[in-house]
């Protein structure tokens, strides 16, 4: 029963948090969500949101977070003819663009909805239908007939920014999820749903849930969230590149979609804290949670900010899965989410401070 309400809770979340606009540097109705979930909430001078629950001791403190933003994009220049130039923001492969839809967020919090122009193959040469076009050579068209329109009559500026518009969905089966931005947005939804769930058990230690902003440009919220917080232990919660598709082989494979969470040992930018991977190893086998563990030859989160913080902190980054992600489109499975809720749980409701001693002993 418990696991049922668990399920609906995620659903609301993820559906409600994929959906919002959030590119970085750009996280306003993330945290808005963030806000309406947990009440009071506090942030910092970067953007940074943050809501503390203290358990029955003040030590260790947990940090349980997830960052806010989505690989979008920002409007560059209006042509005259009333087409908008725009750079990615965040890493986006060009092949994946063209005739996508994507929403413009004005200062007027106003969505502008517009498509990404493609030429229709009547007018490709076949040297053009070979290559891979840039996307400085791309536009957005938002259906207007000169710069003025698009200024005055839509509120379009330089610097506005852009997300892809991709409604969620459940597939036919149910437990597939699909949309855009589950990188983060499965990593808000956890932390923001674990600190729900927190408010109603006892804990030996005190947790501050965290959104942070700007992860996709390079990890920059995270190197003031982790100021703010001033963290014992840190826990990264992601939505991780899912490598179960064709041309990955079969025993490479460490990110199967509803194979169970991804607890990450390595990856270019942090060595996750070995004694607090085993920590999570342990409790995910004693208690029944599906999980996989994963070394990556390529990423990054915020867990490179987080461990270099002021004498280290233990990190690890728990991860969702999620196939075809820094795309429009974007797909889960429901388990690996309350697999991951799980396991965020289970550390938050046994990490005391003797654990935590153990955490940080070398020999
Ligand atoms: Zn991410």
């Amino acid at each position: 029963m418990e696991s049922d309400s668990s399920r609906k809770k995620g659903l609301e979340l993820l559906s409600k948090l994929a959906q919002a606009h959030g590119a970085p540097g750009r996280e306003a109705a993330v945290r808005r969500i963030f806000r309406d979930e947990l009440g009071s909430v506090e942030t910092d001078r970067l953007g940074n949101v943050f809501f503390k629950k203290t358990g029955a001791a003040l030590n260790p403190c947990i940090m349980v977070s997830g960052h806010m933003d989505e690989v979008g994009f920002v409007v560059q220049s209006i042509t005259h003819a009333g087409l908008i130039k725009f750079i990615p923001v965040g890493g986006w492969w060009s092949h994946t663009l063209l005739a996508h839809r994507v929403r413009i967020l004005t200062r007027d919090g106003v969505e502008i909805p517009g498509v990404i122009g493609a030429k229709p193959p009547h007018f490709l040469t076949d040297a053009e239908r070979e290559k891979l076009i840039k996307t400085d050579d791309m536009f957005i068209d938002v259906g207007a007939a000169t710069d003025e329109e698009v200024r005055k009559r839509f509120g379009i500026r330089p610097g506005d920014s852009i997300v892809p518009e991709s409604p969620f969905i459940s597939l036919h089966n149910p437990d597939y999820l699909l949309c855009k931005a589950f990188d983060n947005r499965v990593g808000m939804a956890l932390t923001i749903q674990s600190l729900q769930m927190l408010c109603e058990v006892r804990h030996p230690n005190t947790v501050f849930g965290v959104g942070t902003v700007q992860e996709e440009v390079g990890v920059r919220g995270a190197q003031t969230a982790g100021q703010t917080v001033n963290p014992d232990a840190a826990i990264v919660l992601e939505g991780t590149p899912a490598d179960d598709f064709p041309g990955i082989p079969v025993e490479e494979r460490q990110g199967a979609v509803g194979r169970g969470v991804q607890i990450r040992v390595q990856d270019p930018s942090a060595i996750m804290s070995p004694n607090f991977v085993d920590y999570a190893l342990d409790l995910a086998h004693s208690h029944g949670i599906p999980h996989q563990v994963a070394v990556r030859r390529s990423g990054a989160t915020d867990a490179r900010a987080f461990q270099l913080h002021k004498q280290g902190v233990p990190t690890i980054v728990l991860g969702v899965p999620a196939r075809y992600i820094h795309t429009h489109n974007s797909i889960i499975h429901m388990d690996d989410y309350l697999s991951a809720l799980r396991l965020t749980m289970a550390i938050l409701e046994n990490m005391d401070s003797h654990i935590f001693e153990n955490l940080i002993a070398f020999s």
